[in-house]
This record gives C-alpha cells, structure tokens and sequence, in this order.
C-alpha cells in the first residue's frame, strides 16, 4: 500500500462556547483539542487504514503528547515529530461570531512547530513515502517551506504522487516567498483540492467553468472542489462527477475541508473511481462538521459507511 506523507503544524485548538467577538471578556472555554490542518488531513488518513506519516515539532508539554498520544491512536507514523525541549506546543483559541466566521488568536510562528529542521527521521521518511499532500497553511515558514519542497521534488523523481490544498488565509499570501512557493506546487500537483474561493488563486479566468480546464491543461489530473455545505465536485480530463450535500446539523466546521481531503486521498490511491472517492469525501466533510473540535470528526470506514447509509448517500 502506498504511504501518504504531510508537513506542517500540530496545534491545541481551544475553543469559546459562546459566539461573540474575540476574547476581550472572560469567556467559557472548552478544550484542549488536538488539531492542525495538516494533523487533521493526517488522522483521517489513518483512521481509514492508509499508511501515513506527518513531520513536524512540539514542545514537551500535555500539549504536544496530546497530540502524540492521538495521531498514534488513530495510526499515524510519529516518527518525524521532533520534541523541542523548552518549547512550547502551537496552539490557537477560536470564538465563533454570530455569523458562523471565526475569531482566532494563534501561536504558531512562535511555537515548537515554527522551527522545523530537517532531521534524520524527515529523509528517512521522504526516502520511503510514495505520496506527498501539500497544506497550503504549512508554508507559513521559510523552514517548512524549503521541507516541502524538498520532499515534493525527491517524491515526484521517485515516480510518486502529490496532492495539494491551498487551504491559506488571505493574510498569509503577503508574506515574502508565499506566493512563489504556491505557484511551484501547483506545477508538481497531481490531485488540487481547493475550496470554491482558492480554485482562482491559480488561474487566468475567474469562473469555474474556465478556471477548470485551464488547471487541467496545465497538467492537474484530478480537482477535487470543495464547496462547503453545498457539497463538492470532481473533474479529470475523463469528466466530472458532483456530490449533493448530505443533510446535517453543523456544530463545528473547522477540520471538514481537512477530513475531506483525507478520505479523498485514501480512496484515489487505492485506485477508486473518482465517484466512490468522492461520495466518501463528501461523507467524511459532512459527518466532520457534526462534532465539536477540528480532529474530533475523522471518520474510520465503518463509520463512513454508515453515515452514508444513514444520510442515504
Ligand atoms: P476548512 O478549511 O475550514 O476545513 P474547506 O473550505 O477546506 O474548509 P469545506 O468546503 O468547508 O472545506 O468542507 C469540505 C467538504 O465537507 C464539503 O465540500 C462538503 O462535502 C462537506 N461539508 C462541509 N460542510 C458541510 C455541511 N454544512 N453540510 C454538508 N456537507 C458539508
Ligand atoms: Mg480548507
């Protein structure tokens, strides 16, 4: 079976159980829960039994052997987390507003995981990985950034695969070096997961109907769109398949666009007709949505067939 590589931030994930406006009142709070956008892509991949692996660095707290102690569980390679002593683990508290967008305060940058070196355990995992999945968050660092790149080139020679979500926040994209890094992942891309708003980042046109095409000449063999509580698509130069939302009660957004990706992954690589992947990446962005705490909604395959069967999917 081939085994799924990713980079990038792990994080404690705190959360106000009441919506309003940021933290300057005191405010209930729940957590701490494991989570990282790439943690998140990472765990769902291992609940659905594909070997997988995630580098990156915490500091020796509860936090960080949080984080550990979960990915283990749910059958993720550890082997190229990096213990900082002295460090402290990332972690980011959220507030909902009313209006569903979210009110983040984020240590990251200055956390274990903005500092991540090559390390023997990285090349040993690079060495032997047959697919690499791109977090557009992770490139938050010249040193994470200069990782991927490494390992996506080195990944790409050896005949493997990789697969990439832009997943990035406005303010990230004034960063020197952002932009040149995305454009280069882009060119070794072989599965594009963008949501609707990310599929333009690359692209002449600025509608979907142009901007598909345009990615798939340029070399894209699978997009996969994703398109919130709306569902999602998929489109190859073979056609395009769409998957009708499945009727749920959101509690927590955050991770779906994550646990979609993951299960996708899983089935593409296991050689699955774009439609069955996609019909389970619908269902594990949907079921993901219906639990409180980004990683809390990965879905094994039991699970997920359930739900289907449930939702009627
Ligand atoms: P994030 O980066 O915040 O995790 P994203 O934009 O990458 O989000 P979304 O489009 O929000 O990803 O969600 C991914 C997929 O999960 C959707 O394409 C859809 O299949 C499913 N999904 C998400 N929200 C809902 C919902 N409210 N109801 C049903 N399905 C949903
Ligand atoms: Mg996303």
């Amino acid at each position: 079976m081939k085994k799924v590589l990713t980079i990038g931030e792990v994080l404690v994930e705190i959360v106000a159980t009441t919506k309003g406006n940021g933290f300057l009142t005191e405010q209930p709070l729940v957590g701490p829960f494991p989570s990282g956008a790439p943690a998140i892509f990472i765990d769902q991949l291992g609940k659905l039994e594909t070997p997988c692996a995630i580098v990156s660095r915490v500091g020796n707290d509860d936090f960080g052997q949080l984080n550990i102690n979960r990915l283990i569980a749910d059958g993720v390679d550890v082997s190229a987390i990096a213990i900082a002593e002295g460090e402290c683990t990332a972690s980011a508290f959220v507030r909902y507003q009313e209006d569903g967008n979210r009110a983040f305060i984020f240590n990251i940058k200055e956390s274990a995981c903005g500092t991540l070196d090559k390390t023997a355990e990285y090349d040993a995992l690079v060495e032997c990985c047959d697919h690499l999945h791109v977090m557009g968050s992770a490139l938050f660092s010249p040193n994470t950034r200069a990782l991927v790149m490494e390992a996506a080139a080195r990944i790409k020679q050896r005949g493997g695969s990789v697969s990439f979500d832009p997943n990035i926040r406005e303010e990230m994209l004034n960063e020197p070096g952002i932009r040149a890094a995305l454009d280069d992942v882009v060119s070794l891309t072989d599965v594009f997961m963008p949501s609707v708003n990310e599929l333009f980042m690359f692209t002449q046109s600025a509608c979907e109907q142009d901007a598909v095409p345009e990615l798939l000449q340029r070399g894209i063999g699978t997009i996969v769109l994703k398109r919130g509580a709306d569902g999602a698509s998929c489109f190859t130069r073979q056609g395009r398949w769409d998957a009708a939302p499945l009727a749920v009660t959101e509690i927590d957004p955050t991770g779906a666009g994550d646990s979609f990706g993951g299960a996708f992954l899983s089935f593409w690589l296991a050689g699955a007709a774009p439609e069955v992947a996609l019909r389970y990446a619908n269902a594990a962005g949907a079921r993901a949505v219906t639990r409180l705490g980004p990683m809390e909604g990965t879905s094994n395959r039991q699970e997920l067939d359930a739900f289907l069967h449930e939702m009627k999917g």
